[in-house]
């Protein structure tokens, strides 16, 4: 297998720059795909920024994948060459455990064979070494973790469903987003435009909660039919007991948890998904006071990943997203931090 090139950073400044990889040979039920497409999640940020605790250095981060299939290895069945394929935050499970066999491969248990667990896509190998992620020219995994991409969203666009797409259509799917329910979206970056279209595609009736109003109209566009801003007075308590579904997906830990969970109904959810790296206070009083659940939600398996691309397929979603180069990650990381992305930047790889 030839080396192919990667942007890697070396350290928590996350300056990238251009490096050569190697990848293996796909293996028995392994292909091995052309990336084409990555795009940068604020979880990559979070990672390579040391936020989450410490990485090995370089890092290669990148966990939506988009490619194409140019080689398969032995027994490989569901792909062939040509496929468009997707990868997201998993490479491997050991496919047995009960998470596994319900679809729940990112809680797998492991097995005695020695897998510990779900391997992470630039976590670590079965064998205990660093793997790259999709900020690369290439990338081999098992055909069991690769997703088909359905022709009808657009390529450039595919790969932020792979991580943005799953994450907020699994627990909107899981708390039953659907008509007749009041949903709303707290943030709307990356995974919170997905979560505006998926919710409402759903047929739910969906409502953002932003931290200043620049992005009403893109909310509206996305489907959303009520929008308010944080940044104005007495904006959270004037919603209490709105909504039976709230999904937050907010990057920064300075958020009035106690005001946004008083605005569930009854018997309502607030799904976190957002993980900033200090811990939240959990205002007990907002979630007794109402039989309220407080909840979290980790990406999502397989089978649903495929379900939700099927989905966005069927319905004509796709996410927004700016193309950059190589050369443009660095300022790319500044600028999600900053909530100037509109709204995800995706990598095109062949500007390496
Ligand atoms: P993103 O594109 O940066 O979006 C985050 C949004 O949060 C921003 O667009 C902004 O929305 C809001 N926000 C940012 N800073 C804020 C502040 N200081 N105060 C209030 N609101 C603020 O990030 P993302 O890629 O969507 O990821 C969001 C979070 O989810 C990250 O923490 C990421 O690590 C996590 N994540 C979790 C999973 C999972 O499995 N649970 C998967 C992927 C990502 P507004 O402008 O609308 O306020
Ligand atoms: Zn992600």
């Amino acid at each position: 297998m030839p080396d192919v090139l990667a942007y890697a950073c070396d350290d928590t400044a996350s300056i990238f720059h251009k490096t050569t990889i190697h990848l293996r040979e796909p293996g028995p039920g392994e292909i091995y795909f052309e990336v084409k497409y990555a795009g940068v999640c604020h979880s990559d940020i979070h990672s390579a920024r040391g936020e989450w605790g410490p990485k090995k250095y370089p890092l290669v981060p990148g966990h939506e994948i988009a490619g194409i299939v140019t080689k398969v290895g032995e027994g490989v069945t569901k792909y062939k060459v040509g496929d468009k394929v997707g990868v997201g935050c998993l490479t491997n499970s050991c496919g047995t455990c009960e998470m596994c066999t319900s679809g729940y491969e990112q809680f797998c248990t492991g097995d005695e064979a020695g897998l510990p667990g779900a391997l992470w896509t630039y976590g670590l190998d079965a064998d205990g070494n660093p793997t790259a992620g999709g900020y690369s020219q290439g990338f081999t995994v098992s055909e069991n973790f690769a997703c088909r991409i359905p022709d009808e969203i657009p390529f450039e666009a595919a790969a932020p469903l792979l991580c943005a797409g799953i994450t907020t259509y699994s627990p909107l799917k899981r708390f039953g987003a659907g008509p007749g329910k009041k949903v709303a979206i707290v943030g709307m970056g990356g995974l919170g435009h997905m979560a505006v279209q998926i919710a409402a595609a759903m047929g739910a009736e969906v409502s953002v909660i932003s931290h200043g109003r620049s992005k009403e109209e893109d909310a509206r566009r996305f489907g959303a039919t009520h929008f308010y801003a944080t940044s104005e007075e007495g904006t959270v308590a004037s919603l209490a007991s709105s909504f039976d579904l709230i999904i937050c997906t907010v990057s920064a830990a300075n958020l009035d948890y106690a005001g946004l969970i008083a605005t569930l109904r009854p018997l309502g959810s607030f799904v976190n998904v957002g993980l900033p790296e200090t811990p939240l206070t959990l205002p007990w009083r907002s979630v007794i006071g109402g039989n309220r659940i407080v909840a979290g939600s980790n990406i999502g398996g397989i089978p649903e990943t495929q379900e939700m691309l099927d989905f966005c397929g069927e319905h004509g979603i796709a996410p927004q997203v700016q193309i950059i180069s190589g050369e443009d990650i660095t300022e790319a990381y500044n600028n999600v931090v900053d909530s100037k992305v509109r709204y995800r930047y995706v990598i095109d790889t062949a500007t390496f």
